[in-house]
């Protein structure tokens, strides 16, 4: 069964020629689009996300790459040495050497065979495994081997290892509480998505025994293309064993199985929007007893139409009549702190503020201590700063006007003489 060979270039959406930094901000992209928690339950999205995965793995990786290009396809049971030996056409190539060696790169037979100068379809080179002298990249000179020499380097096989335990991955959540919530603190459910141990096989992803190879049907080999090439290399999936692990049903092998879930837990009071807050072992379940990973909760904060928090400060703009700012006055202004005796949570209160004669407006007041309580230091709160706002009155009777034009009269300065006399 022949491995399919595939165009990493393509499934990236770059050029051949694109530099480590290109590949690295087309693979982020489709990442940001493909990724498994922005398309819960998509599988054609979760199969296009391993594509760039693995095309990511391969290109952003020098040596990978390299191994890529010369050869079309890559496998971890490739030897760099022996791969750059068979690019160059290396002296076991005999006659060939230096004449365009291997097809270089291109994915599929017909573009990459351009500087071939024999046509290789169809050649097994299984058939030389006779006379061959074990692995190393560089044949002999004068050996004769030829084929064999260079090729038995490239493949230099090798189980892949056992999976083992491995860590479960973080979970990243956004979720939105109101303002009230955020500054007091309080209960947050929401929903999440996410692995947990496979209950049928403890994590372990087997039921036990081990089942042909589905990849290379037992053989233990498959038939890779390399250019035009055929190549007949040790299977991946299986290691050249021809067995792999029997799966377990419940969760197709995979060791945890995706679950939605509520999730109940308690911020604090304090808690600033856009704060990450980290639920240690929250996150996806590990395999074969591997530890979970974290998940991590991003805070929306809403807004208020009287409140603005900016941090731990509470500001307010309040609106002050011209009368009031002129001779000063006390005023009620709003308060997040409540004074409700029926112990409502949402909602505030209010204090006093003294308002010093000749307040203009725009001028700021601090009420210290007013604002909210720090999330990350104890006993520490914030001040609400009072933005004034002089309101001018809407006089209509005739005696309000000619108290006003007296006013004027007793009151001649000119607010602009200033800024008229520097321009
Ligand atoms: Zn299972
Ligand atoms: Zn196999």
């Amino acid at each position: 069964m022949a491995a399919k060979t595939k165009d990493y270039y393509s499934t990236l959406g770059v050029k051949r020629t694109a530099g480590p930094e290109e590949i690295r901000k087309a693979f982020r992209k489709l990442a940001r689009k493909y990724h498994p928690d922005v398309n819960p339950n998509d599988k054609r999205s979760e199969e296009k996300f391993k594509e760039i995965s693995e095309a990511n793995d391969v290109l952003s990786d020098e040596k990978k790459r390299k191994i890529y290009d010369q050869l079309g396809f890559y496998s971890d049971n490739i030897d760099p040495a022996a791969a750059e030996a068979a690019a160059r056409g290396g002296g076991g190539f005999g006659g060939f050497a230096g004449r365009g060696g291997f097809p270089g790169g291109g994915a599929g037979g017909g573009r990459g065979a351009r500087e071939v100068p024999f046509d290789f379809g169809g050649f097994d080179f299984s058939g030389f495994q006779e006379g061959g002298r074990g692995r190393g990249g560089a044949p002999e000179p004068a050996s004769g081997g030829g084929f064999r020499d260079v090729f038995s380097g490239l493949f230099s096989g090798g189980q892949k290892a056992q999976k083992g335990p491995q860590a479960g991955t973080d979970l990243e959540y956004q979720v939105s509480v109101d303002f009230w919530t955020a500054v007091r603190g309080g209960l947050v459910k929401l929903e999440i998505q996410g692995q947990e141990v496979c209950p049928a096989c403890k994590g372990k992803s087997t039921a036990g025994g081990s089942v042909e190879c589905p990849e290379c049907h037992g053989s233990g080999q498959v038939t890779q293309m390399g250019g035009r090439m055929k190549f007949n290399i040790q299977c991946p999936r299986c290691g050249g064993t021809g067995k792999v692990q029997n799966d377990c049903a419940t969760c197709e092998g995979e060791g945890v199985l995706t679950r939605r879930g509520p999730l109940e837990f308690r911020i604090k009071a304090g808690t600033r929007d856009g704060q990450r807050i980290r639920l240690a072992g929250k996150g996806n379940a590990g395999t074969d007893g591997g530890p979970a990973g974290d998940l991590f909760l991003i805070v929306k904060a809403g807004t208020h139409p009287v409140f603005t928090r900016v941090g731990d400060d509470i500001h307010v703009t309040v609106p002050v009549t011209v009368m009031e700012a002129a001779l000063g006055a006390k005023i009620d202004v709003p308060t997040i702190d409540t004074h409700d005796s029926r112990g409502a949570r949402d909602g505030g209160g209010r204090t006093q503020l003294k308002i010093p004669p000749g307040t203009q407006s725009g001028q700021k007041l601090r009420l210290r201590e007013k604002g909210v309580a720090s999330a990350s230091r104890e006993g520490v709160r914030g001040d609400e700063i009072v933005e004034v706002k002089i309101v001018v009155p809407k006089v209509q009777d005739e005696r309000s006007k000619e108290i006003l034009r007296e006013l004027a009269k007793l009151n001649p300065e000119d607010p602009r003489a200033e800024m008229l006399r520097e321009v």
